[in-house]
């Protein structure tokens, strides 16, 4: 490979909310020189980070992780896409002069597009998935597209299982602290306050403060059914979220874009059975390696 071409080659890892996207990213990153630049939506700004699921310092393993936790949303307001491309490009283009390949992970398919197409004159911001149909499928970047893709019946089961972990695992108590921080969804700042859960649990903090804590939340009846009925929300909207963002990849393939479809679904089966020994093996065999393959041979090139 040229130094040239080198210069020129994005490696796009793409798919919904949980199917283990940044695993892999992170597994790619510490196999090739490369560097990550998150192409999630809500994992761009400062805080919650819990409820938008960022990777930890530790997780993060030592890769260099762009536009992670980069924006302070009181200062930013919200990224608009025609933002994310600047800062994104500019990334993209120091991580190519120190001669190491870019990861570009999201979530965001608007994101994804702000960052990798050659013609962004009329940045999109809608939610309407129609809105790839009318773009120009042309790239300015030599990209290599993975979508990380699970039969949405076994990912809404695993975001389901998922939801309680993190809300057991810190997400309940940091959304009692932006509650306690802001009061009202419309005083939080705009872009972070968007994240699922923040919403969905506004009416439970309102009614209940941010008294916190785990054990708290199942007493009383009130509490408890409006406690379930955010969680409910919060899960029904990870779900549409899901099948959204996978509706919007496959219109990105439908417009042209070579995207490489690797199918974890038996994975997220045997995580649920609680076989992790199985899903391991599962994900290095139908994830893993397939992807490890796609990249070197994109890399050669
Ligand atoms: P669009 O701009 O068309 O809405 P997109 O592809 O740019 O879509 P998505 O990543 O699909 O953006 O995000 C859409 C919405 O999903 C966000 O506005 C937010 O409400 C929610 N969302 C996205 N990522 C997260 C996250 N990590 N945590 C919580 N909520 C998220």
């Amino acid at each position: 490979m040229t130094a040239t071409k080198e210069m020129n080659k994005i490696v796009v890892i793409m798919g919904s909310t949980g199917v283990g996207k940044s695993k892999l990213s992170i597994e790619l990153a510490t196999s090739f020189p490369s560097e990550i630049i998150n192409c999630d939506k809500m994992q761009v700004y400062t805080g919650l980070d819990v409820t938008t699921n960022k990777l930890t310092p530790r997780e993060q393993l030592g890769v260099a992780h762009h536009l992670l936790a980069h924006f302070d949303p009181a200062v930013s307001g919200e990224v608009s896409n025609a933002n994310f491309r600047i800062a994104a490009t500019s990334t993209a283009s120091q991580i190519h002069s120190r001669r190491r390949i870019p990861i570009a992970v999201g979530g965001s398919t608007s994101f994804i597009h702000a960052l990798v197409s050659a013609d962004h004159d009329s940045p999109v911001e809608t939610t309407n998935p129609d809105w790839i149909l009318s773009i120009s499928p042309s790239l300015r970047y030599d990209c290599c597209f993975i979508w990380v893709d699970v039969a949405l019946p076994v990912l809404f089961d695993y975001l389901g299982v998922r939801l309680d972990d993190m809300i057991n695992g810190g997400m309940f108590d940091e959304l009692a602290d932006f509650y306690n921080q802001y009061e009202t969804y419309t005083s939080a700042p705009e872009g972070l306050r968007k994240s699922i859960g923040v919403p969905e649990f506004e009416d439970y903090f309102r009614r209940f403060g941010s008294v916190s804590q785990g054990d708290e939340v199942l007493t009383g009846d009130e509490r408890k059914s409006m406690f379930e009925e955010a969680r409910k929300a919060t899960k029904d909207n990870t779900c549409e979220l899901a099948k959204m963002q996978v509706e919007k990849i496959k219109r990105l393939k439908g417009i042209g874009w070579d995207i490489r479809r690797l199918d974890a679904t038996e994975v997220f089966k045997a995580m649920l059975a609680s076989d992790n020994k199985r899903a391991l093996e599962l994900w290095n065999k139908d994830v893993a390696e397939p992807a490890m393959e796609i990249v070197e041979a994109f890399l050669k090139d």
